[in-house]
């Protein structure tokens, strides 16, 4: 089975920088990606740069999934979102909690994700593909991991289509959390999200926050490598590579590349792992 590949951007701020997403997009289009994601920032500081973004890639003929976060929106401001975009031609959506903008305190308590993709599915029929995020190393603020899965099926009986997990870098960890999922009678794809290794100092800061493992070959490896990008970047390529080809290897039904708006390494990747559509006539 072909893997459905997919790729995530931050929205540009500018309308330059719009077009370069374009023609990266297009570039990227080599290994035929079923969709280009476009996240929305904490509390909805991005909302009209996210909505932005997703259009230019749909006039240029490109299937956008733009993020969209409940934050602290009320329901009607989130629903008249939805129709600007389904009224572009938007057809799949990233629904998500998502998280207050740093030191705005949290998000509103009783706000979920699985609230928002009912209030989707109660206005959009069918047609619109419903994407949530999930956690194979569980979610930072899970009570257990148990309760973690819990509430993804509620996201799923609530009418998600998909799931897209956040980064990891242990293989048994997705599929530990994919049986998991399956025991737990979730029946969606488990899409795998890869983060490309390319910045030793940003990728543990991140992964601190995010509640994800750098195993610690990988971080005694990077302190070795600081400081010399271009072994650091083969590096990378050969980690996360491996742990691609593991994953498919064992089925997952597909890969979405967060590319922190660099798509380079995430194409290097896809194209050691064979992904590249062109290159097989
Ligand atoms: P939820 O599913 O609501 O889960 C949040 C926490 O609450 C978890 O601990 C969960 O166990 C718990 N929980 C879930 N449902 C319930 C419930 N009904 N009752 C009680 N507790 C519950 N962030 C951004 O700001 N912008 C983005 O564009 C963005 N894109 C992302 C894309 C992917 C694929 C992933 C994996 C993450 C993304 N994030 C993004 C990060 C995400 O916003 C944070 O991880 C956020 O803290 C949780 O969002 P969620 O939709 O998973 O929330």
């Amino acid at each position: 089975m072909t893997p459905e590949v997919s790729f995530e951007f931050f929205p540009p701020r500018t309308a330059n920088g719009r077009r370069a997403l374009v023609e990266t997009a297009r570039r990227l289009a080599v290994f035929a990606p079923a969709y280009y994601s476009v996240t929305y920032g904490a509390g909805g500081s991005t909302r009209d740069r996210t909505f932005a973004a997703a259009a230019a890639l749909l006039e240029a003929g490109l299937d956008a999934a733009p993020h969209l976060s409940w934050g602290s929106a009320a329901a009607a401001e989130v629903l008249a979102q939805v129709a600007a975009y389904r009224e572009r031609g938007v057809g799949r959506i990233v629904a998500l909690r998502g998280d207050a903008p740093s030191g705005a305190g949290p998000v509103a308590g009783d706000r979920h994700a699985d609230a928002l993709v009912r209030l989707l599915r109660r206005r959009a029929r069918g047609d619109l593909r419903v994407y949530v995020a999930a956690y194979p190393e569980t979610h930072p603020q899970a009570a257990s991991a148990t309760q973690d899965i819990d509430y993804l099926k509620r996201k799923v009986d609530a009418g998600a289509d998909a799931c897209i997990t956040q980064y990891f870098y242990n293989a048994p960890a997705y599929l530990h959390f994919r049986d998991r999922c399956a025991a737990a009678g979730i029946e969606v794809p488990i899409v795998a999200g890869v983060m490309p290794i390319t910045n030793r100092a940003n990728l543990m800061r991140f992964s601190d926050k995010a509640g994800v493992d750098v195993p610690r070959w990988i971080r005694m490896r990077l302190a070795e490598l600081d400081g010399d990008d271009a072994a650091l970047a083969d590096f990378g390529a050969d980690v996360v590579t491996g742990l691609c080809r593991q994953l498919l290897a064992e089925d997952a039904p597909g890969l979405h590349f967060y590319t922190l708006n660099n798509p380079g390494p995430a194409a290097g990747v896809a194209t050691r792992l064979g992904l590249d559509r062109s290159a097989s006539g």
